[in-house]
């Protein structure tokens, strides 16, 4: 099918809830895809953070078709071994106890927000179950998600939603405090808030609020579904702010590129799920559990997150070093990088001519944002880094 042909089909039959750039994708390998006319492509976005080992890693593919070959899917009434090398892989690299697998991000942090108010209720009884969030955050899209995100944009059309959160300045212990109440049973941030704008908290901030936490006996939840599994050099991000979460939610990258998620727990909440209180159909699919396992297997070395920060360093360094009319300085951990826009043009107005002469970005907040494949290579960042010179200067 041409490009027009497909856009004709979406249009009248997909529900119009995306602003859609007007490409359409064939296949890729690595960080490089091509169109349906055969166009090349440098992406600096992994599906937003998704394709942790770039297309069609020849690893990943081994371990998703020899699984699928031999069961694609059981449900959750049945052991299997991926799901529990999975589980393992992620608890014993982590100092976490145990997982409960979803599909999605915003899945994992329905079940982390469910863990904290069970735990609570469990403790303390009933009236306990608020949890503060902070302003500019994003937590995915389901109501109770939605809800959790501080910022006003996400709170409308869809009322009534889920009530029992408050939210808090970034950076702001006073602002936090303020907040605060007897109602409070949790804290949850993202540690570089990702759709926000890629804005980093500080350490001191994160080290305080997770004291503060031990203080009131708050759960200290952090939400790496775009923050996780190698983006920002470790294997998760809070391995680098000094402090042991007692929930962690993860998905985007955890499967390289198939639906998975979920949440961990620390030995505070690992027995507050008992039979029948929370469950999905789909999530801990063998196949993406097997995935998950050699992603996994593979980000977690070393080199590999060595490389990782390298590879960021290297993009930031070229990037201001351009000195580009419209960008400004960058900033981030490993590869999830913003970069700021400056002048007339828009974030999404910079993306829309960088996608039109072959370079995948991504926006958050007013900024660009970059979550090239971990993968990604020299060569692949040098033609992505020439097509930005050449459509910005
Ligand atoms: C993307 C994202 C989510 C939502 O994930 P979905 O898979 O889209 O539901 C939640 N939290 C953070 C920090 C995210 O970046």
């Amino acid at each position: 099918m041409t490009f027009e042909e497909i856009k004709a089909l979406d249009e009248q039959y997909v529900m119009h809830s995306y602003g859609r750039f007007p490409v359409a994708l064939d296949h890729g390998t690595g960080a490089t895809l091509w169109d349906v006319d055969g166009r090349e492509y440098i992406d600096f976005t992994a599906g937003i953070g998704v394709t942790s080992l770039g297309h069609g890693d020849e690893g990943w593919l081994k371990a998703v078709t020899a699984q699928a070959v031999k069961l694609g899917h059981i449900s959750n009434l049945f052991y299997t071994e991926p799901y529990a090398k999975a589980a393992q892989k992620l608890c014993s690299r982590t100092r976490m106890s145990n997982v409960m697998f979803g599909n999605s991000g915003a899945e994992a942090n329905e079940a982390m927000i469910k863990l904290a108010r069970k735990w609570s209720y469990d403790k303390y009884g009933k009236g306990r179950g608020t949890i503060i969030t902070l302003h500019n955050s994003f937590h995915g899209r389901t109501i109770t998600t939605l809800a959790a995100t501080g910022q006003d944009k996400f709170h409308d059309y869809f009322f009534p939603f889920t009530e029992g959160f408050r939210y808090a300045d970034a950076n702001d212990l006073d602002s936090l405090e303020a907040v605060a109440g007897h109602d409070v049973c949790a804290v949850m941030v993202e540690l570089i808030q990702g759709e926000g704008g890629v804005l980093p908290l500080d350490k001191e901030f994160v080290q305080k609020t997770a004291a503060l936490c031990a203080k009131r006996d708050w759960l200290l939840l952090i939400d790496e579904v775009q923050t996780g599994v190698g983006r920002t050099g470790t294997l998760f991000a809070f391995q680098q702010y000094q402090i042991q979460p007692d929930a962690v939610s993860f998905a985007k990258g955890i499967a390289g590129g198939l639906p998975f998620g979920g949440v961990m727990a620390g030995e505070k909440c690992r027995d507050v799920f008992t039979p029948g209180t929370h469950g999905t159909t789909f999530g801990g699919n063998p196949v993406a559990a097997a995935a998950a396992c050699y992603v996994l297997d593979t980000i977690d070395t070393k080199p590999f997150l060595e490389a990782v920060c390298e590879k960021g360093r290297y993009l930031c360094q070229r990037i201001e070093g351009m000195e580009l009319p419209c960008l400004g300085k960058t900033r981030g951990l490993g590869l999830m990088l913003g970069v700021k826009v400056k002048g007339d043009r828009t974030n999404r107005e910079l993306a829309a001519r960088l996608i039109e002469n072959g370079l995948l970005v991504l926006t958050a907040g007013p900024d660009l944002r970059l979550l090239p494949p971990l993968t990604i290579t020299r060569e692949e960042m040098d033609k992505g880094l020439a097509i930005m010179k050449e459509t910005l200067s």
